[in-house]
């Protein structure tokens, strides 16, 4: 028997594509748990929170989540200086469907009261659910085995299904089920975390619910921004004994109780479907997601689960990869990549949120964590998808360049550093709407779009209008100095312990990226009909693409000649630096210890900054500045921020630092299942997940795609013994196996193709297969 509250640490075991987990019932365990657990498919989430609820004094964060469905909050400047933002989006909590109370002959199962026997989590990531087991003794010595399925079904976005399954081990009896639909919840906050909100208001209230024939249904809306939301739920019971029974209560909640005979050795089942719509994408919410319900409910389940198994087959056909020498940390990234999906949206009414849709983190807010870290998975394994996310950006360009005016500038657009419907929400301006280099994110995506599909179409129809407004934006900021250097002042780079800096040498490597491709790519296309319409309606002339060009070439990186680094920015070096080794471990995350104008006086960085920059522009600088300058970097960042062990080990492979590559992996890869920040109960990261995968195809594997096509350069790291991955590159499904003696390029389908292998042109034919003896 496992005692109820014992502490005992995560444990892992592994089945093929399975993550399982241990459960203990333990407080320090459970929101953890309720993240790891989660079902989503990019449009409903559901936090994997207990059915029978917690006991009190449990920390649980008991949410359902629709992306993109926010409500407007006020956000009180204590000073109201001219434009700043005093409003904000936050995402909504929905509903609750998940509680189910489950008595056997009148006793309440409550793993608190009686005994777990065993008790086990499970994430099956080939069928596409999640799954609960539990073997209970009743305080009267009743024996159940409890197995709850629960799955966000892939293909039919709006619905959630929880399968409820009961044995009697050692009586008969009868079980009863009272399920659950309330309608209105709180939001999750910790006032003490300035990464979740600070009240935990209810923001959708009810407008009506009932019983319609024998569903329930609920419609609730926001005071601010309006949105409705719309619930469903229906049951079925799944049982040999005839003299089942469901009774509906309407009080506050909406009540289904299921009453079903049990018979020892018998297992009976409760379905519970629920359908889930908003007002952001559907006219009648209500009657959509009755609608779903009802026909979801005229399908066997055991269908429902099979198209959820043939559409992750679809998926792991495209993106699986494989880790020989190391299984726990091929399911880690296995589990990675799972969780990008799950948090990928399908349409462009909404981004993907840092912890996608598990949880409240960040207030269901979106960053460059999307284009940066999330982007350059599904540019690979599912361009289309890739496309759908750049076109949330697309979406709100016209809201970026109101952003843009409000700070002052007379053109371009600027991306909000924090949004939902892009609106800027962040609310600390320093580390907030002044990281401009978003911008440059955003543009970077747009161009590695087009650099691994080929797809001008999408340049046509928003790619250049992006790339060309972010670029304005860069041109109105930016002064030249008497040296005739372009200069970008005011700005806060990644690194968000050194903020409104001039020159942050990230910020101005990015825009001299954004600049130069809005130019290139406009020049490129300028003849096409489309093109010449878009100048014409953005009034974009060829002088403003020569000053782009001028600005490019220009741009000011700035350099050290003492250190021969890269300074972070102009004033970074001047600065004390902050004693890492004699700060206390529980003074870690620096940001939840110290004023964060303490924090900018020092040479103290949160996460790569400088680092990430020699990944993703390579050639501004020589091999031996960038490793001394990562060795500059590597003593004094904290990686408080989980966008950056990933960063460094990607950008240490790049250098040959082979071992560093792989120890900063390491950490990267378990951040989340491992909760190695201790805060994943909050949610998923999705910026790590995504880096945890460029660490091994842009790191290990060296792939790096640009206007010369695509080129490898792989190395296999110490204590592996081989890895392979699927990726797609311009129409093509290629295959890349690192192995101790051979490297070897599949070309699976498409046509014939020439790349990049350690600065030799290689060719691989029609279905052919390139290898290379290590
Ligand atoms: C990081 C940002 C990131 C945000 C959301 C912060 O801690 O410093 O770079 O965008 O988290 O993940």
């Amino acid at each position: 028997m496992i005692p109820y509250s014992r502490y005992a640490p995560t444990t892992m075991q592994t089945k093929t594509n399975c993550i399982v987990k241990k459960e203990h019932y333990d407080p320090k365990e459970l929101k953890l748990h309720e993240t790891l657990f989660c079902n989503a498919n990019g449009y409903i989430g559901i936090r994997g929170t207990l059915e029978e609820g917690v006991p009190a004094g449990f920390p649980t964060m008991r949410g359902q989540y629709l992306a993109g469905a926010y409500e407007i909050i006020p956000m009180k400047q204590a000073e109201s200086l001219c434009n700043l933002v005093e409003k904000k989006q936050t995402m909504l909590n929905i509903c609750d469907t998940q509680t189910i109370r489950l008595s056997i002959n009148g006793e309440e199962f409550l793993p608190a009261e009686g005994g777990v026997v065993s008790a086990e989590r499970i994430l099956n990531m080939d069928e596409g659910y999640t799954e609960r087991k539990t073997s209970w003794k009743s305080p009267s010595g009743k024996e159940v085995d409890i197995r709850i399925r629960r799955m966000a079904h892939f293909g039919i976005k709006e619905l959630f299904t929880i399968e409820y399954e009961v044995e009697a081990l050692n009586f008969s009896g009868e079980a009863v089920f009272d399920s659950f639909h309330i309608a209105e919840v709180e939001n999750y906050s910790d006032p003490d975390d300035p990464r979740l909100a600070d009240e935990s208001p209810c923001y959708l209230k009810l407008v009506e619910q009932g019983f319609r024939e024998e569903a329930s249904y609920s419609l609730t809306e926001t005071g601010e921004s309006g949105v409705r939301i719309a619930a469903a739920t229906n049951h079925v019971i799944i049982s040999e004994a005839k003299a089942c029974s469901m009774i509906r209560e309407e009080g506050g909640a909406l009540i289904t109780r299921l009453r079903v005979p049990m018979k020892q050795g018998e297992k009976i089942t409760v379905l519970k479907y629920a359908a889930f719509s908003d007002s952001i994408r559907q006219e009648d919410p209500k009657a959509k997601a009755m609608q779903v319900l009802s026909d979801a409910m005229k399908q066997d389940i055991k269908d429902l689960y099979e198209a959820q198994k043939r559409f992750l087959s679809d998926f792991h056909s495209r993106s699986h990869m494989v880790i020989d020498g190391d299984k726990e940390l091929e399911d880690a990234v296995r589990f990675n990549m799972y969780e990008l999906l799950q948090a990928a949206p399908h349409d462009a009414h909404s981004g993907i949120a840092a912890k996608g849709l598990s949880g409240e983190g960040y207030e269901g807010h979106f960053f460059w964590d999307t284009e940066m870290y999330v982007v350059p998975f599904f540019l690979l394994t599912d361009p289309g998808l890739a496309k759908n996310i750049i076109s949330f950006r697309y979406a709100t360009l016209q809201k970026a360049r109101e952003n843009a005016a409000l700070l002052g500038h007379k053109k371009g657009a600027l991306y909000p550093w924090r949004t939902i419907t892009g609106v800027e929400c962040s609310g600390y301006f320093p580390s907030g709407t002044a990281a401009y280099h978003i911008n440059g994110a955003i543009a970077y995506a747009v161009v590695q779009y087009y650099l691994t599909t080929g797809d001008e179409d999408f340049l046509k129809e928003m790619g250049l209008e992006i790339l060309i407004e972010t670029a304005r934006l860069w041109l109105d900021t930016g002064v030249y100095d008497r040296q005739g250097r372009f200069n970008i002042l005011e700005v806060t780079g990644p690194d968000e312990y050194t903020c409104m800096v001039d020159n942050n040498y990230y910020t101005n490597a990015s825009a001299k990226y954004n600049l130069s491709y809005a130019a290139k790519l406009w020049e490129k296309l300028s003849d096409e009909e489309e093109i010449r319409k878009l100048s014409e309606r953005l009034k974009l002339s060829d002088s403003e693409i020569s000053e782009m060009k001028r600005a490019a070439d220009n741009m000011y990186l700035p350099y050290d000649e003492e250190y021969g680094i890269n300074p972070q920015d102009d004033s970074f070096l001047k600065k004390p630096v902050w004693d890492l080794a004699a700060t206390p471990k529980e003074e870690f995350p620096l940001l939840l210890h110290y004023h964060p104008l303490h924090l900018y006086r020092y040479q103290v960085c949160k996460q790569a900054d400088t680092v990430l920059s020699y990944f993703l522009f390579p050639k501004l600088q020589s091999r031996e500045t960038m490793e001394k300058s990562f060795r500059y970097y590597e003593k004094i960042t904290t990686h408080d921020s989980s966008l950056s062990t990933c960063v460094f080990s990607m950008t240490a492979s790049m250098l040959g630092l082979r071992k560093e590559a792989l120890s900063y992996f390491g950490d990267s890869a378990k951040l989340d299942l491992m909760n190695r920040h201790g805060n994943t109960g909050d949610g998923i990261h999705t910026a790590n997940m995504g880096g945890c995968y460029m660490a091994i195809v842009n790191g290990f594997a060296g792939l790096r795609i640009n206007e010369d096509g695509l080129c490898i350069d792989p190395f296999l790291p110490e204590g592996l013994t081989g890895y392979s991955f699927p990726f797609a590159f311009r129409g093509r499904r290629l295959k890349l196996s690192v192995e101790k003696d051979k490297i070897s390029l599949e070309l699976v389908s498409g046509e014939a193709l020439s790349f990049g292998f350690r600065g030799e042109v290689q060719r691989i034919e029609e279905e052919g297969i390139w290898t290379y003896r290590l």
